[in-house]
């Protein structure tokens, strides 16, 4: 089957910030990676430890997922979680967040879950 390449789709997948930490030319503080997902920390940690799990692939957000890709995601998320928890005994908690498109607050259209740690003396992240 041949298909017709969407130039700006193509330009898209080049400029995209997390391609560019997936391909490692950017920076990002990795605590795991496999080859469906990279779990880094977010750059402007609202909670200490608040870690961002992606897909490898470039996907824009929850509606572009099929049930495979759907399934190998979301199975990785409590074993990052449980690994962000483990890493400090202070977090009691964790808030697990996902925004899909702009008026949801979606600002980087490479699908991602926000990991927040949630610590008793750490309240003011909302
Ligand atoms: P919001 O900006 O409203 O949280 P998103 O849910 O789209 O919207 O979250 C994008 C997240 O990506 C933000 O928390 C932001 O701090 C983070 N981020 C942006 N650039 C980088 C980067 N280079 N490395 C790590 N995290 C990043």
């Amino acid at each position: 089957m041949i298909v017709s390449i969407d130039r700006k789709k193509v330009k898209h997948l080049k400029d995209c910030i997390f391609c560019k930490i997936v391909r490692n030319e950017i920076p990002s503080y990795t605590i795991y990676e496999d080859d469906v997902v990279k779990a880094f920390l977010d750059i402007s940690q609202g909670t200490p430890g608040h870690t961002l799990v992606i897909p490898k692939k470039h996907i824009a957000n929850i509606f572009e997922y099929d049930p495979e890709l759907a399934a190998a995601v979301f199975s990785r998320i409590p074993k990052i979680a449980r690994a962000v928890k483990d890493s400090n005994p202070d977090i009691k908690g964790m808030n697990i967040l996902n925004n899909n498109g702009q008026v949801a607050y979606q600002s980087v259209f490479h699908s991602h879950f926000h990991l927040v740690p949630r610590y008793t003396n750490h309240d003011d992240f909302s």
